[in-house]
């Protein structure tokens, strides 16, 4: 409705508190504490707040406008945002201390991505972390990619970086997984948006090898799997089928 509901904060009470991390879990705190009376400082990295929703939820599931409304609904009750301050470089705990902070609040988030295990993987130029290329993505600067991209994995991020990398001009995008699209752990509309997107899901097959040349990437060898016994997490474990390495189209 573009309508703010009135929101009560209780009067200042003079003590301070810092918050390191603007993403959701450092605004929802500042915004309990800042209506319990405390002064609020939120100390964020980047140029933006938001973390995750601002550099990893790409525009087109939640564009940047309505965030950037939600969040000035935040800052409205009266909370501080430094941004492009990052704790451990442009400032520390001693500071805090000395600028009559009582307690810090920590919520920077889990950005390092998870590894593929693939020998070179860090050293290829074209080979990256979701992460990473989504970051690019919410920053607004150059983020080409190739004609075709290949992502591994079956969460909600790696939907968010196939289509991603469509929107971005690819030609040709690959959702390699090692399980069945039932064992999938992303949401079923993303899978399905996926689908009638036109990314190709090459099911039950997990990345083997980095192909390179000159230290580029060139190919994707993939070992085709099939579904075990159940594992700790409930769903069938892949197996590796002997002898079936195979290079993606
Ligand atoms: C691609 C992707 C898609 C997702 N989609 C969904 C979804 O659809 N629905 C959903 O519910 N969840 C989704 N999530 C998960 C959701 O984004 C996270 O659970 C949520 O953002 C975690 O909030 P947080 O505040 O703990 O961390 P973050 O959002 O990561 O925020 C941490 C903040 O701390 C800052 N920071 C880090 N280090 C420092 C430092 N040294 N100094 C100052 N600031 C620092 C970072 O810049 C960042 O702004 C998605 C995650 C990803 C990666």
């Amino acid at each position: 409705s573009g309508k703010r509901l009135p929101i009560s904060v209780a009067p200042d009470n003079g003590r301070k508190i810092a918050i390191i991390g603007g993403g959701p879990g450092g605004l929802t705190c500042a915004y309990y504490l800042k209506r319990l009376g405390y002064s609020v400082t939120v100390f964020e990295m980047q140029p933006k707040l938001g973390g995750m929703l601002y550099y990893g939820i790409p525009e087109y599931r939640l564009p940047k406008k309505i965030l950037d409304w939600e969040i000035q609904g935040i800052l409205d009750l009266g909370i501080n945002a430094r941004v492009n301050m990052k704790f451990g470089v442009d400032f520390d705990l001693e500071s805090l201390i000395a600028a009559g902070y009582e307690a810090v609040f920590m919520a920077i988030g889990a950005w390092k991505y998870s590894s593929a295990r693939l020998d070179k993987e860090e050293e290829v130029a074209g080979v990256e972390g979701a992460t990473v290329f989504l970051e690019r993505q919410g920053l607004g600067v150059p983020n080409p990619v190739g004609n075709k991209v290949g992502v591994i994995g079956g969460g909600n991020t790696a939907m968010d970086c196939v289509r991603t990398s469509l929107r971005l001009g690819a030609e040709k995008v690959y959702l390699i997984y090692r399980r069945s699209e039932k064992e999938m752990p992303a949401n079923p509309e993303e899978i399905e948006a996926a689908h009638d997107e036109g990314i190709e899901f090459v099911l039950l097959s997990a990345p083997h090898r980095i192909v390179e040349e000159d230290g580029n990437l060139t190919n994707l060898e993939y070992l085709k799997m099939e579904l075990g016994e159940p594992d700790e997490s409930g769903r069938r474990r892949p197996v590796p089928v002997e002898g079936s390495e195979t290079l993606l189209r």
